[in-house]
C-alpha cells in the first residue's frame, strides 16, 4: 500500500479509497477481541463499528494523530535524516501526539526531544491521512527560539539547519551530497517545498 502511494501508480481517488479500506481492515484484524472483557467482538454498521455481545461495549476505528513540522529560523530550516528512512533522505521532524496534548505542545515537545531546539510560535497548515496503518498527519510550521542541535530519543541519525538555497537544491535534485526529500505525495514534501518556495 505504501509503495503504491509513493510510486504514484494509481489515480488519487483510487488511492484514497484503498487507503481507507486498508486502514479499516487493519483495525478489524487488530481489534477482534475487547481488551477489557476479553470477548470476541462483532462487526457492525458496515464495518465502521465493532460491538461486544457480552458487555455491549461499542468500538470505533482509531486514528492516531501525528504532528509533522517544518521548523524555521529565519532563512534556515531544521531538517533531519531519521534512521528509518533510506540513506540521503532528509525530512521534517515528526512524532505521535500524546494524550492530553495540544497540537502546539506536541510540536514543541517532539522538536525538543529529537533535536533540543526550542520552538515558540506554531501554526497549523494542513493535514493528510497517512493510513500506514492509521495515522493522521498534522502539518505545521514552527518558529525556532534556539539554534544548537543535540540529537535525542534515537529518532534521527542526523539533523541540520539547511539554508533556503540548499533546500531548493535538494528539491531540484542538485544537492552536492545527493540528498533528497520524501516523495511528492507526502505532506513532508509539501511542507518543505512550500517553505522553500516562499521568499525569505
Ligand atoms: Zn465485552
Amino acid at each position: 500500500m505504501r509503495s503504491l502511494a509513493v510510486q504514484g501508480v494509481l489515480p488519487r481517488g483510487d488511492l484514497e479509497l484503498l487507503a481507507q479500506v486498508r486502514s479499516l481492515a487493519h483495525w478489524h484484524t487488530s481489534h477482534r477481541y475487547f481488551s477489557h472483557c476479553g470477548h470476541e467482538t462483532r462487526m457492525a454498521q458496515a464495518g465502521y463499528r465493532r460491538d461486544c455481545p457480552s458487555c455491549l461495549a461499542v468500538h470505533f476505528p482509531r486514528t492516531d494523530p501525528v504532528v509533522i513540522m517544518l521548523i524555521a529560523d529565519g532563512d534556515k530550516a531544521l531538517i533531519g535524516h531519521p534512521h528509518r528512512l533510506a540513506e540521503g533522505v532528509y525530512t521534517t521532524l515528526a512524532g505521535f501526539m500524546e494524550p492530553g496534548e495540544t497540537i502546539e505542545q506536541a510540536v514543541r515537545r517532539e522538536v525538543m526531544e529529537e533535536s533540543s531546539v526550542r520552538v515558540s510560535d506554531v501554526t497549523f497548515m494542513k493535514s493528510q491521512p497517512w493510513p500506514f496503518p492509521t495515522s493522521l498527519m498534522l502539518g505545521c510550521v514552527g518558529k525556532a527560539e534556539s539554534r544548537d542541535i543535540v540529537l535525542g530519543d534515537n529518532e534521527l541519525e542526523d539533523c541540520r539547519w539547511f539554508p533556503r538555497d540548499e533546500v531548493r537544491e535538494i528539491l531540484a535534485g542538485r544537492h552536492p551530497e545527493g540528498l533528497h526529500v520524501p516523495p511528492e505525495i507526502s505532506i513532508a514534501h509539501w511542507l518543505i517545498r512550500t517553505w522553500a518556495d516562499a521568499e525569505a
